[in-house]
């Protein structure tokens, strides 16, 4: 790695933004659900609760929802917006309502997401808008459309309604100036997905990265795929807008592979995925005059190594065509860090109506639970700032 010209300790930057009350409420948060055998209880009561519509809502909305989201709506989540942007950190509307299972539903969810980038037409607070196509879709018909299956009249006009809900927002994106991140998800649906995406991309990316395609480096795939991605861009003259991850379905995707026989996907280990990662940003950075980059990613290596090949490149922190992306609630050193430093700064913020927005939440409670007894890399870092507070101040 090139010099890291930037270190991620620094708990006071990290959460500047947090009072004394809240940090002591993310401790609670974090303690809860760190511990595998509280974190069980919580997360059970809280979806039991909810479906026998016990008044829980209140207390879920007040602890964790408000730790990890920005509110019910859009206008609720302008506070949010404009704490983040007080520390120059961007913020991403993520329509995180989970379940719209029908035609009206994905017409909503639709309209919803155009919603977003009107509220960000304009707005630095606001850099980027997102959707996942499973918002805006059937996940039987993406598996169906994936597999190339011949589509029933009904199925093709269901397709095609598809199609044009992910272009209103794309359209809506182009003419707002708002970029538009459309999120990666299981490898069995995500064909259609990349070739909505390219589709978008040829359509609105001609003058900018407008449309941008997610790459799971997880995928032992994607490496060439995102390198064909930039052949086809250049072949085609559009600029390739691509958000790095390393991918959130890795149990889901060995668990299906194994049950259907075939390889799974995901590279065979963390090393593997870390290298394919890393390899990515190298490879949008070399070829950035055609490639808009976001990293998204909590690894403290990855988003270093970004930030030292910036400075490799020679190209400004706040380079237009480089962003850090975290998620609201998650690796504040990160973010804070990154944005004081002058690189540009996004984070996911969930926003929609509580029991719609609990998968997400229930994602976050797992993925912080502790398997090994020790403390997750976020109850750590609240807990040095607590007692940085206790004895600094
Ligand atoms: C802004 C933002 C947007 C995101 N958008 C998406 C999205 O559209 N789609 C999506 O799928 N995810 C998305 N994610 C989640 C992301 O894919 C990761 O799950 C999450 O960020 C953890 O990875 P990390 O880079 O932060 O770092 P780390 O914590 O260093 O890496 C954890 C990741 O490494 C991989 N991994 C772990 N163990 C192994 C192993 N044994 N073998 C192979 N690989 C392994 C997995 O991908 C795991 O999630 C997003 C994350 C962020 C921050």
């Amino acid at each position: 790695m090139e010099s890291a010209p930037i270190y991620f300790d620094d708990t006071e930057v990290a959460f500047s933004y947090k009072s004394d009350a809240e940090l002591k409420k993310a401790n609670l948060i974090f303690s809860i659900v760190n511990n595998p055998t509280t974190s069980s209880i919580a997360t059970s009561l809280a979806k039991l609760s909810l479906a026998l519509k016990l008044p829980v809502k209140g207390l879920i909305r007040s602890t964790v929802f408000k730790h990890f989201c920005g509110g019910e709506t859009i206008d609720q989540s302008e506070k949010t917006v404009d704490t983040l942007f007080k520390f120059s950190v961007g913020t991403i509307l993520d329509y995180s309502a989970e379940g719209e299972k029908n035609e009206a539903g994905f017409e909503k969810t639709d309209q919803e997401i155009i919603n977003t980038i009107a509220k960000a037409k304009g707005n630095p607070a606001i850099p980027f808008s997102v959707f996942k196509t499973t918002g805006l879709a059937a996940f039987e018909l993406l598996e169906k459309v994936h597999t190339r299956e011949k589509l029933s009249p009904e199925e093709a006009g269901a397709w095609e309604r598809v199609r044009q809900r992910v272009d209103r927002i794309c359209k809506k994106g182009f003419e707002c100036i708002v970029p538009v991140l459309i999120d990666a998800e299981d490898s069995w649906i995500q064909n259609p997905i990349d070739e909505l995406a390219y589709e978008m991309m040829a359509k609105y990316n001609k003058e900018r990265a407008i449309v941008f395609n997610t790459y799971q480096m997880y995928r032992a795939d994607m490496l060439g795929n995102l390198k064909n991605a930039l052949q086809e861009a250049t072949k085609q003259n559009y600029f390739l807008g691509a958000k790095l991850v390393r991918g959130a379905y890795m149990e889901k995707e060995a668990a299906r592979a194994s049950k259907l026989g075939y390889p799974n996907p995901i590279h065979a280990s963390k090393e593997a995925t870390d290298d394919a990662f890393n390899e990515g940003l190298a490879f949008c950075m070399e070829n950035r005059n055609r490639v808009s980059l976001v990293c998204g990613s909590h690894n403290q290596y990855s988003n270093q190594y970004l930030a030292s090949l910036l400075e490799k490149y020679g190209l400004k922190h706040g380079d237009p065509h480089v962003w850090f992306a975290q998620l609201m609630g998650m690796s504040d050193n990160i973010s804070f860090n990154l944005a004081k430093a002058g690189y540009n700064v996004v984070k996911y913020v969930p926003y929609g109506p509580v029991e719609l927005v609990m998968p997400y939440l229930l994602r976050r409670a797992a993925e912080n639970t502790s398997v090994a007894g020790q403390s997750s890399r976020e109850l750590s870092l609240i807990r040095k700032e607590l007692r940085r507070r206790r004895n600094g101040k």
